[in-house]
């Protein structure tokens, strides 16, 4: 156990505990799904499903603004400054702070409906080096662990794609390799086989079909 404060002066208490088995098993529902990542659409998932981001995500980029802004008006290192400055990192938090909480109700509710949930892996390792890295992709690397982590904790199989499988272009009905979609091209019709895709849909039934389970 430890007690460890951060910058903006509140306190945590960790305790970490050895037991890995799933605690609250929930019952199976038969149902799976892939889940594709996008930064407007949070999820789509293969069955349809969209997931919008919250709106709180651009509703605090206009409170970060103002507090830099107010930041960058005060006299360095004076006492304003400082208040300033904490101000800043509080409105960080409060924002990672919601984020995360709506991350463990979204994988909560995707467990409770979906035995195996099938998602792209990221580089997690080099998520640890958030130097430079796109805010939602730092998103959706928090939001692949809290799936994980819940995932295990009720019981449920998370699969993952391999960041370099192809699930955009093959068409998921009949394989053929659309070579000249680009990102632009929100829906399009196989000229293969005729089916008419959602481009983020076709995309999560493909990270179903190739996902293995996470090690
Ligand atoms: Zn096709």
């Amino acid at each position: 156990m430890s007690i460890k404060r951060d910058n903006v002066g509140d306190y945590y208490l960790y305790l970490t505990c050895e037991d890995c088995e799933p605690s609250e098993k929930l019952r199976l529902t038969g149902n799976e799904a892939g889940a594709d990542f996008g930064s407007k659409t949070f999820l789509t998932l293969s069955d349809g499903t969209k997931i919008e981001s919250p709106e709180f995500y651009r509703q605090s980029l206009n409170a970060v603004r103002s507090a830099n802004k107010a930041l960058s008006r005060k006299q360095y290192l004076s006492n304003g400054w400082f208040r300033a400055k904490r101000h800043l990192s509080r409105v960080h938090k409060d924002i990672a702070n919601r984020r995360r909480d709506w991350f463990f109700k979204l994988a909560l509710r995707l467990v409770r409906k979906y035995d195996r949930i099938a998602i792209e892996t990221l580089n997690l390792e080099g998520m640890k080096r958030l130097w430079g890295r796109k805010i939602s992709d730092i998103a959706f690397g928090e939001f692949a662990l809290i799936l994980q982590w819940t995932c295990a904790k009720y019981g449920k199989t998370l699969l993952k794609a391999g960041r370099w499988t192809a699930t955009t272009k093959p068409c998921s009905d009949c394989g053929y390799h659309n070579k000249t979609l680009t990102l632009s091209d929100r829906r399009w019709t196989c000229p293969e086989c005729g089916s008419h895709h959602d481009r983020d849909v076709n995309a999560a039934i493909n990270i179903l079909r190739v996902g293995v389970p996470w090690t």
